[in-house]
Parts: C-alpha cells; sequence; structure tokens
C-alpha cells in the first residue's frame, strides 16, 4: 500500500531520513523501532507530507504522492496520530472529536459517528472531561480517534502507548487488531517490545535514519546487531 525509494531527507548537514526503500504490504501491522533520534517521526512526517523528501519517491496505493499536500494525502486515507499531542485540552472529549470529524461527516451523522468511536477508544463514560483532566493511556486513546475518525486505509501511529499503563497498551493493541481486522494497515512507531510483539507481523528498525534490519519480532530480538544499538556499539 506504500512503498518509499531512496527517500532521503536532509536537515542541514544532518542526514535523517537515508536513501530508505521501505515496503508496507496493504494489511499488516507493521512496526517501526530503534534509537531515539534514529528518524522514526521525521518519517512519518515525510509520509504524510509534512515534510518533503531531499530526494526520492513516496507511493501510495500505486499513486506517486511525494509532492502531494498532507490534505491530499489525508483524503486519500493516511491518517498520523502523532508522537506530539494535538488535543484541545481546555476542550471536552466529545468536543475534541467533533472538531476533528466534523468537515468528514453530514452533521445527520457526526453524532453516531461520535458515540461510536467514543465505545471504541473506551472513553463514552469520560466523554464530558475536560481533555486536560485524561489520564495519559485516555489521551493517547483521544488522539488515536482522532485519527482513526478519519476511517483511514493507513494509519501511523507515533508512540500510541507513551505514558500508558500495561493493561492500557494491552487494550491499545485489541484495538488496532481490532481496526487491522476492519481492513486498515498500520505502521507504529512503538518503544514497548511487549506491544510490538502482541501486534507486529512485521518489525523494521531504524538506526541513523537507514533501514538497519526487518523481519519479525522473534528475528529482531534474536539479532545481535540490533540488540547492540540499542547499546549504542553499533554504527550505520
Ligand atoms: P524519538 O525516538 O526520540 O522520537 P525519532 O526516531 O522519532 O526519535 P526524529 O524525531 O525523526 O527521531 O529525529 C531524527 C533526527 O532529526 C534527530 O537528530 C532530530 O534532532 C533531527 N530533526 C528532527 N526534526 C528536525 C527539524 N525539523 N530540523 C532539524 N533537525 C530535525
Ligand atoms: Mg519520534
Amino acid at each position: 500500500i506504500l512503498e518509499t525509494r531512496e527517500l532521503n531527507k536532509w536537515f542541514g548537514g544532518l542526514h535523517v531520513t537515508g536513501n530508505v526503500d521501505f515496503t508496507l504490504e496493504q494489511g499488516e501491522i507493521h512496526c517501526l523501532i530503534g534509537p531515539n533520534g534514529a528518524g522514526k517521526s521525521t518519517f512519518f512526517r515525510l509520509i504524510l507530507g509534512e515534510h518533503l523528501p531531499t530526494s526520492g519517491t513516496i507511493l501510495y496505493a500505486g499513486e506517486d504522492i511525494t509532492h502531494a499536500k498532507p490534505f491530499q494525502r489525508i483524503g486519500k486515507g493516511i491518517s498520523v496520530k502523532f508522537q506530539v499531542p494535538g488535543i484541545f485540552k481546555a476542550l471536552s472529549v466529545r468536543h475534541n472529536l467533533t472538531i476533528a470529524l466534523q468537515d468528514h461527516y453530514p452533521v445527520s451523522r457526526l453524532d453516531e459517528e461520535i458515540d461510536r468511536l467514543l465505545e471504541f477508544l473506551k472513553l463514552t463514560e469520560a466523554q464530558r472531561q475536560l481533555a486536560g483532566n485524561l489520564s495519559h493511556g485516555q489521551k493517547q486513546w483521544l488522539e488515536i480517534g482522532m485519527a482513526i475518525g478519519l476511517k483511514p486505509r493507513l494509519l501511523l501511529l507515533d508512540e500510541p502507548t507513551a505514558g500508558m499503563t500495561p493493561d492500557e497498551t494491552f487494550a491499545t493493541g485489541e484495538m488496532v487488531q481490532e481496526l487491522n481486522r476492519q481492513g486498515v494497515t498500520v505502521l507504529a512507531v512503538e518503544h514497548d517490545m511487549a506491544f510490538v510483539r502482541q501486534i507486529a507481523q512485521r518489525v523494521t528498525v531504524l538506526h541513523f535514519g537507514k533501514i538497519f534490519a526487518q523481519g519479525t519480532i522473534d528475528e529482531i530480538v534474536a539479532d545481535e546487531r540490533v540488540t547492540a544499538i540499542y547499546l549504542g556499539e553499533a554504527h550505520a
């Protein structure tokens, strides 16, 4: 569903995305891991079009979207939950979802869609609370809701479980798997290996902006080269 070809991004002298040839298959759940600063979030911004690549091509469903604007990519079914929170803390949970979804549904269906989404996110009871008063986990679910309310075909999640308890993390994994059963292809940046093991069909390791390893979670954790990068011993 998504393919990058020789994708490069430089920030001044910093090579943050290094000739990345990456393929995401339709229907898979794929996790992107790698040390801090590896370029994972930048890769998401390139896919959404918030950054333009220095060189290279991005194909989505066979179409060249390298120069498409973010709103055009969203319109084609790409949706992102970024690492940086994008919720309005002083507004209620429901109000946040309304703002995120109102341009995407007719008024007659909006309330019903939001009810369904709140239920899916386990936020029905919290819907009148101010978003700023939610727990870390609930905030993440709200963020995920703002992304999935757009009914994406491709969902990018940047650290969806950050700040969550183990129970919340597990519940998030079940949400992701349910979305996947409904046909959504998922690419998730994740640090929690238990979560990666729970959801990922395939894993890509990014290191200094380059694809360092790819495989199943078992192959990745058994790879001593991968362990070494987390210990700061390997260089790209
Ligand atoms: P983390 O695990 O900490 O979230 P990451 O893998 O998501 O890290 P990125 O945020 O993509 O990493 O950053 C990769 C590198 O690019 C870092 O060295 C960062 O400082 C740099 N960088 C990111 N955005 C910019 C920018 N807009 N301008 C300049 N440098 C940037
Ligand atoms: Mg990041």
